[in-house]
This record gives structure tokens, C-alpha cells and sequence, in this order.
């Protein structure tokens, strides 16, 4: 057993349930909640309930006990595996990364945090001040990032409506020399067009006024970020509120109409936004109502209607959110990445990568965003299952142990049925949107119908229409490999499209601000050049996974899998169905199966030894067998797990760590 645990605190590792079952792993999760014990394993895997308190265990007195210390030796804990994978890269000179996830509010972000703080706590001990400065840095564009990122949904005060990678680049000592940021899928759609009341508002009276922005959070119907939450955004807040701001006063323009012709009925505001977007009032009104088409040889100004005015008017308010969350990405990256110069000077470079990403989601009503993140996480899944199998099935080779076929579910089938060329959900969702004329989402709905039929993780409404689960006509479901969920075909066609019209590019890119002209290069392109479609958000969102994967599949995985025990914030509630609902569409139950495929624990025989040899008469002080694997044998057949393990060229191979915690007690008594 891990030090200072004992069952009255649950098994510290799912892997030693005696049965796989969702009743026995929640019972488990639920004991060690009420215990205090928020954190526990499944193999090498954190498990973490968000605690909704303040809890005591992340001073520099806990950092002192996990540092160089192995996994199994100290209760579960998120400094471990943030320790594993640093001693991997130093020691081993492998590039790492750490994977996050969780539903919103589970505590990812809190996670993140403390992984860099231990990472930071454990780094430059010789305190150069080159390095001090790139640790404060990397930790606080965390904070400049949340600060612009995180809206307060119904869910959680606090956020981040992003899947967030950042890399951090250490030096041939293990010191960090500098980071790059990865964002994926800013969720503008929720965030910037779906006004909430308890918006947040703060910031410096004067600079607010200066940019017409009232104080009263209620006069603006955009919800509104806390942006200056944080004093270390200030650098980048001047651009920051002042483009927000845009997005905030857009949401007021109001349209009518007087018989034909479409009138912005707020025409006041249209000054404004000339004067914050740097481009002049008749422009930016023209753009609001008109869309230049050409037609053959002709360019014409075709008048919006008062409807097309307003869903223009929104799709501009989500480009420039987006668009400027991605600059200011950018601008962070610019600062906190490694030079070329400081490359050679500190020789060797790894890497240990922090994903924060959002787990499987499903609502009551689910769409586009969480066909795609949970898209993403059949594609974290299948790279789990590939990485933990492969690279055991490499290891088993070369020390010559036979491969025991152990069963779970190999999801490639789902990952397929979502990007697969041609067949894919998502290149049917293109091919929909490619055609001209009016395209339904129920044409789309059709076109999966008939080119999915016959796929067993695909059924909709249409082809099983007994099913209660289907309550609708545009209702499909997908069996994912964490469970089914059914997905309202409302929207994915207009949120998969660029739906921002050229004209309002061209404006921007014509804005007299070098920074907002920057942020809209394809503006420059005039009507009658614009030949290739913008890429759909599908496709670009594959390609950005398909990215993140094989970046993740070039390093040493560890996860961590946050869980979120209530829904109102209470560090005394488990609420058993939520947290079922969690542990199903985390996998978990797939991954302790696919961590007991293998074997939990790997030594060298003289490293065994080493911690070892006082249990054992045979082996102390020292061994007189003709090798240290003869020495292992006859340690482990004296305590009787000769059942347990297996013998491979130069190392021993434990199944099951409630052997190793065995030895850990009995080391425990001599020593
Ligand atoms: P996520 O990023 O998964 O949406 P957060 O990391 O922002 O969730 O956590 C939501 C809230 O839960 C935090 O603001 C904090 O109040 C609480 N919380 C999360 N993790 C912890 C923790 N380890 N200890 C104490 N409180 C936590
Ligand atoms: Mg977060």
C-alpha cells in the first residue's frame, strides 16, 4: 500500500477492485471523496474529484514529498505524476505530456495550475534569473489566457470555454527556457452572442469611458468576460477591451425596416464602431446592411434583409472574439517562445506538454460544439489505447514475455465514423455545405441517413423510429465508446459554415489599426478574387485534432481525469448520478481495463534488489544465485507472487500493484 494509506480510505488504485464494475468503482470514488481523498489512480492514471474547498496538500512541505520520489511510494496525488513525467524527460530525455480532462468545472484548469506550480517549485535550483523569469512568464500567461478565455456559464463561474495546450521547453538541466500555446475551438457561438445578466464588468472608470463602455454590465446584451481580473494582462488590455468592446456594442445594433429598404435602427452606434474599428462610419454601415455579390462579369450591392442584417452583425462579433483571442495567443507565444539564440545556448531541448481540454459532454440538448469535442475525445482515447498497448506490446518483445490479450473496446470504428474521407460525418456535413442553393440541416440529416444506415455506432430517429431515445425527427445518435448520445441536427450546417460575409473582412482589413488589419489578411482579397471557400469549421477542427494527436503521440503520455462531484459547488455532496454519468463518459471503467491488459509495474533486476532485498533471507545483505534475475525469482517466490509477475530479459514485470504495495509494507518493517 502507498505510504499513509490504508484501505479505510478506499483502494488508492481502481486496478485493484476485485470486480470492473460502475457500482464498485463509484463506491470506491465516493468513500475516498468522503475521506478526503480526492485524488486516486487507475494504473498511472489520476483520478481527481474537485473538492470545492481549500485543501491543504499543495504546500511546499507536499512538493518536498513527491519530488524524485516513484509513483506507488506516496498516496495519489497530481504532483506524482507531474514528477513522473519531469523525471521521464530529465532522466530519460523523453518529450512528455500531461493530458487534462474533464467536464467543465471538474477542475482541469486548478489541475493545470498546480502541475506548472510543482514543475516551477521543482526547476532552477541555482536560481538564474534568465530561467526565474521565463517560470513567471509561462505562469502567468495562464492567468492573461483565462482572464480573455473564461466566460461564466450556467456550469461554472469560471470557465474556459477552450481546449488549451501549452508546451514548456527545458534546457540540458531540466530548467524551463521558454513555452508555446496551442487553443482549440473557442466556443464563440456560446460565448459572445448568448446574453446572460450576471455579466462581469470591471476595470479602470476612465479608460472605460474613453471607449463608451458603460459600467452597468446590463446595457450591453454580449456577454462580457472579466477582463481585467487580472493586473498582469495589462499589457495586452488596451487592444484587448478596446476590440471586446466592439464585440459588446454590436450586440445593441438593432435592424428594422421601412418597406424595402433595411434600417440600423441605434444609428448612433455606427459612429462608434467606425471610431473603435478605425474605419470610417459609412463603410462600417454599409457592410452592416449590404453584401457585395458578383454575378458573371457584374458586382453588385445586394440589400440584407432585416434577418440576414442581424445574423451578420452576430457572425462579425464571433470572428472578432475569435480572431482576437488568436492574436492574443500569438502575442503570448512571441514573448514566452524559445529563440533560436537561446536554443543553442542551452543545448538539448524537451518538452513536457499540459493539455487542459474539455472531457465528453452531453446536455440535455446537444449540437455541433459537442459532436466535436466529443469527437475529440474518441481521438484521446484512441490514442490512449494505442500508446499504452503498443508501447506495452513493444516492451514485452524485446524482453521476450508472451502478450496476454486482455478485452476492452477498441473505439478506431467511431473515430472513423466521424473523419473517415468521403464517408465520414464530417465530410457529409461539407459535402451538404458545398452545395448551392438552399441546404437544410435536414438534407444533412438525409445524406447521413442514407450513407450510415448500416453503421453499428450510428442511428437516427428516421431508421430506428421505435426508439424513446429519439424524441425527434432531427435527432441522430451516436454510440460513443463512453455511451450514447443523441445529437440534434439543428445548426451544424450554419455553424460549420464561415458564415461571415466577405464584406465585413474587407472592412477590417481596411481598418487605418495595424493590429485589427493584421488579424483579417483574406480582406485584402476584392470580390472577383475570392475563388476558394473558406475551410469549414469540421475541417478545420479534424485538422487541428489530428494535429494535437499526433504532436501527443511523439511524447510520453499521463493523464489525469477530473471529475465534478455536484453541480452546486459543495465539498460534502457526491451526487451518485452525476458522477456515474462522469466515470461512463470518461471511459474509465475502459481504462482500468486496459491498464490491467498490461502489467502495472516494470523494474531492472539490480533496481528491485536495491529496494528489495532486506524482505528476503535469500537476498540480504547480499545474494549468492548465479544472477540478480535468479536473486528476484527467489524473492518473489518467498513471498508468494510467483503468479503475479513474469521474467523478462533485464527486467521483472508486476502485474498487479497491490503486489508492489505488499513489498512496499514489508520494506516498510525492516527499514
Ligand atoms: P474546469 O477548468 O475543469 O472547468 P476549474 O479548474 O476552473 O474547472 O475548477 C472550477 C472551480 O472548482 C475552481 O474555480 C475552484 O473553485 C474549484 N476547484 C477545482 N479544483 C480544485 C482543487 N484542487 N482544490 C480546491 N478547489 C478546486
Ligand atoms: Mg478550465
Amino acid at each position: 500500500m502507498a505510504e499513509h494509506e490504508s484501505l479505510e480510505f478506499g483502494k488508492a488504485d481502481f486496478v485493484l477492485l476485485d470486480n470492473v464494475s460502475l457500482e464498485e468503482f463509484l463506491a470506491n470514488l465516493k468513500l475516498r471523496f468522503e475521506k478526503g481523498r480526492i485524488y486516486s489512480y487507475i494504473g498511472e492514471v489520476v483520478v481527481s474529484v474537485n473538492p470545492y474547498r481549500a485543501m491543504n496538500i499543495y504546500g511546499r512541505d507536499t512538493i518536498e514529498q513527491y519530488k524524485g520520489r516513484e509513483l506507488y511510494e506516496r498516496p495519489p496525488h497530481l504532483f506524482a505524476i507531474a514528477d513522473a513525467a519531469y523525471k521521464a524527460m530529465k532522466r530519460r530525455n523523453k518529450d512528455t505530456c500531461i493530458v487534462i480532462s474533464g467536464e467543465s468545472g471538474a477542475g482541469k484548469t486548478e489541475a493545470s495550475k498546480y502541475i506548472m506550480q510543482y514543475i516551477a517549485a521543482i526547476t532552477n535550483p541555482s536560481q538564474r534569473a534568465e530561467v526565474e523569469r521565463v517560470k513567471n512568464m509561462l505562469l502567468k500567461s495562464n492567468c492573461v489566457l483565462e482572464a480573455f478565455g473564461n466566460a461564466k456559464t450556467n456550469r461554472n463561474d469560471n470557465s474556459s470555454r477552450f481546449g488549451k495546450y501549452m508546451d514548456i521547453n527545458f534546457d540540458f538541466k531540466g530548467d524551463p527556457i521558454g513555452g508555446h500555446i496551442n487553443n482549440y475551438l473557442l466556443e464563440k457561438v456560446g460565448r459572445v452572442v448568448h446574453a446572460r445578466e450576471e455579466q462581469r464588468m470591471q476595470g479602470d472608470e476612465s479608460l472605460l469611458r474613453s471607449l463608451h463602455i458603460q459600467k452597468d454590465p446590463t446595457a450591453y446584451s454580449y456577454i462580457k468576460v472579466g477582463v481585467t481580473k487580472t493586473s498582469v494582462a495589462m499589457f495586452f488590455l488596451s487592444s484587448l477591451i478596446y476590440e471586446e468592446h466592439c464585440v459588446l456594442l454590436q450586440g445593441n445594433l438593432k435592424f428594422g425596416n421601412d418597406g424595402d429598404v433595411t434600417l440600423i435602427e441605434n444609428s448612433k452606434l455606427v459612429a462608434v464602431l467606425g471610431e473603435l474599428l478605425s474605419t470610417k462610419e459609412e463603410n462600417v454601415e454599409k457592410a452592416l446592411l449590404y453584401r457585395t455579390v458578383a454575378t458573371g462579369r457584374d458586382v453588385i450591392d445586394k440589400q440584407h434583409t432585416d434577418q440576414e442584417a442581424s445574423y451578420g452583425r452576430d457572425a462579425l462579433a464571433k470572428a472578432i472574439y475569435e480572431r482576437l483571442f488568436c492574436w492574443i495567443v500569438g502575442r503570448i507565444n512571441d514573448i514566452i517562445e524559445v529563440k533560436n539564440y537561446d536554443a543553442r545556448i542551452h543545448g538539448k531541448n524537451t518538452v513536457i506538454g499540459v493539455l487542459d481540454i474539455y472531457g465528453f459532454e452531453i446536455f440535455q440538448n446537444n449540437s455541433f460544439e459537442q459532436f466535436c469535442i466529443n469527437y475529440c475525445n474518441e481521438k484521446l482515447q484512441q490514442l490512449f489505447i494505442q500508446l499504452v498497448l503498443k508501447q506495452e506490446q513493444e516492451e514485452y518483445q524485446r524482453e521476450g514475455i508472451p502478450w496476454k490479450h486482455i478485452d476492452y473496446f477498441n473505439n478506431q470504428i467511431i473515430v472513423d465514423l466521424v473523419e473517415l474521407q468521403h464517408k465520414g460525418i464530417f465530410s457529409v456535413l461539407d459535402e451538404a455545405c458545398m452545395n448551392v442553393g438552399k441546404v437544410t440541416d435536414e438534407m444533412f440529416l438525409q445524406a447521413l441517413n442514407s450513407k450510415l444506415a448500416k453503421h453499428a455506432h450510428y442511428t437516427s430517429r428516421k431508421l430506428s423510429p421505435t426508439d424513446k431515445s429519439l424524441e425527434f425527427d432531427r435527432d441522430f445518435r451516436i454510440r460513443h465508446y463512453a455511451g450514447d448520445v443523441v445529437y440534434s441536427v439543428l445548426g451544424f450546417i450554419d455553424k460549420n459554415k464561415d458564415t461571415l460575409f466577405q464584406d465585413f473582412k474587407r472592412l477590417l482589413y481596411n481598418s487605418s489599426n495595424p493590429v485589427l488589419k493584421a488579424m483579417w489578411p483574406e480582406g485584402k482579397l476584392s470580390i472577383t478574387e475570392v475563388t476558394k471557400r473558406p475551410l469549414t469549421a469540421a475541417t478545420l477542427f479534424k485538422n487541428s485534432m489530428i494535429s494535437l494527436v499526433e504532436n501527443l503521440a511523439s511524447k510520453e503520455p499521463y493523464y489525469v481525469r477530473c471529475i465534478k462531484p455536484n453541480d452546486v459547488k459543495s465539498p460534502l455532496l457526491f451526487e451518485y448520478e452525476r458522477c456515474k454519468h462522469q466515470v461512463e463518459y470518461l471511459g474509465l471503467l475502459e481504462n482500468v481495463r486496459v491498464r490491467r491488459a498490461g502489467f502495472a509495474n516494470r523494474q531492472t533486476y539490480p533496481r528491485f534488489l536495491q529496494r528489495y532485498k532486506m524482505i528476503s533471507e535469500f537476498t540480504w545483505p547480499n545474494h549468492d544465485l548465479p544472477s540478480d534475475r535468479e536473486a528476484v525469482k527467489r524473492l518473489l517466490q518467498g513471498c508468494g507472487f510467483e503468479h503475479d509477475v513474469a521474467y523478462g530479459k533485464t527486467k521483472v514485470f508486476i502485474r498487479t500493484p497491490r503486489t508492489i504495495f505488499s513489498l512496499e509494507e514489508q520494506r516498510a518493517e525492516m527499514v
